[in-house]
């Protein structure tokens, strides 16, 4: 096997078990390689630290699937991580109140690039590195054994597979074609999800535990769901016995589907739903004297480089500054970040500056992160995205 040797002093991530080992920290390779293929990976003394997914044009060189370099790469290795990727979902597949949750979370499945959801009897998959590339197949062919589906649809559309040098890909890799719109059900609030075209794999799984929180503290309240996207929080808050909801995003197509959603559960009618920029319609709300009880702020990824951290935070301070002076006296705000760089740290502290320039006290009365079905590798704090708090007004 060709073998990557590390510079000296460079090789402390990977003895901490680091999933991604960057092109600088790499000294020689001896032997060929293409792309997705497996290395063995030693340290400057010679010593084998374990095995990695290779990836030429990328900045992460390599992509460890393994840190016991005895182990070997081939389909008893996929089926053992995708056995254990569905055994820890044990509790949602046996259930019968959630038919929509992600399989396999990349590196905390240990099977970095590997992305796959199920939605009902279909399974969506995004591969996002060459060394998921590599092994799709055997990946989306043990995946069908294992726990079957009627298909296994891909949409590995991310921009990001550029810098892997791979171009988008989307379509059917197994079984059947799946029909326009899938039929989910979510904690008993059942949801249609466009798999072909809808925001990453066609629904927002990682709020799922969030959703059914925020639910429970929706009853008798008028709620605000801003960033609705197809309805997730807003059919979940009126399910859970809210007075109304009112619905805003800046995408009509996410509205029309968000609709049919409320539709769909058979709630009473007093959903609202506003085509608009979340920043401008707050504003009008915040001038008219409009306020709410519960407000839900879901905002799509305002940091995806470290130069966008600064704008991005104060992009989450007006937000949430605009919200708190829309909440009624006693009201719930529950506001979220899935900026990966915004630390959950970075983020309770705007959220601390939006609450002072607002004048009014808040407490956090609980503090959100992505479902366990998301679940984040104790080796990797990267894959901790999503959080979120859920902060009370006095009144
Ligand atoms: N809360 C949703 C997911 C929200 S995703 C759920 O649980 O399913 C973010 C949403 O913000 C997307 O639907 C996107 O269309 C919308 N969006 C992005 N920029 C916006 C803006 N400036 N104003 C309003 N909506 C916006």
């Amino acid at each position: 096997m060709t073998t990557v040797f590390l510079k000296k002093g460079r090789d402390h991530s990977v003895r901490n078990h680091h999933p991604w080992i960057f092109s600088g920290a790499i000294d020689r390779l001896e032997g060929e390689v293409a792309p997705g293929e497996t290395v063995l990976v030693r340290d400057a003394a010679g010593k084998a630290l374990g095995l990695g997914a290779y990836s030429p044009t990328s900045q992460i060189r390599i992509r460890m699937w393994t840190f016991d370099p005895e182990a070997k790469l081939n389909d008893v290795f996929i089926a053992h991580a995708l056995h254990n990727a569905i055994h820890a979902r044990d509790r949602l597949i046996k259930g019968d109140a959630t038919s929509a949750f992600r399989v396999v979370n990349a590196e905390a499945d240990l099977l970095p690039g590997v992305i796959i959801d199920r939605y009902a009897d279909w399974y969506v998959g995004q591969f996002t590195t060459v060394g998921a590339e590599f092994w799709k197949k055997q990946i989306v062919a043990t995946l069908m054994e294992l726990w079957p589906a009627r298909g296994f649809y891909e949409r590995s559309d991310a921009e990001s597979r550029k810098y892997e040098g791979l171009s988008e890909a989307s379509g059917v890799l197994a079984g059947e074609e799946p029909p326009e719109l899938v039929e989910i059900e979510e904690n008993g609030c059942r949801y249609l999800v466009d798999v072909r075209n809808g925001h990453k794999t066609g629904f927002y799984l990682d709020q799922r535990d969030n959703r059914a929180t925020v639910a429970a503290y929706a009853a008798g309240r008028d709620v605000l769901n801003v960033f609705s996207y197809t309805g997730g929080f807003g059919v979940a808050a009126l399910a859970g016995g809210a007075k109304s909801v009112t619905n805003i995003d800046i995408s009509a197509q996410a509205l029309a589907l968000a609709k049919r959603n409320f539709a769909l559960n058979k709630l009473p009618d007093t959903a609202e739903f506003v085509e608009g920029n979340a920043f401008e319609v707050l504003r009008k709300y915040r001038d008219s004297r409009r306020t709410f009880n519960l407000i839900i702020l879901d905002p799509p990824k305002f940091a995806d480089n470290k130069n966008r951290v600064m704008g991005a935070l104060r992009g989450y301070k007006d937000l949430n500054l605009l919200a708190m002076k829309l909440l009624a006296p006693n009201g719930y705000l529950a506001t979220f970040s899935c900026s990966g760089l915004v630390t959950p740290d970075l983020f309770r502290k705007v959220v601390g500056e939006a609450a002072v320039d607002s004048g009014r006290d808040f407490q956090i009365v609980r503090r959100f992160q992505q479902s366990f079905d998301h679940p984040e590798s104790v080796f990797f704090p990267e894959g901790l995205y999503l959080k979120g708090l859920l902060c009370y007004n006095f009144g």
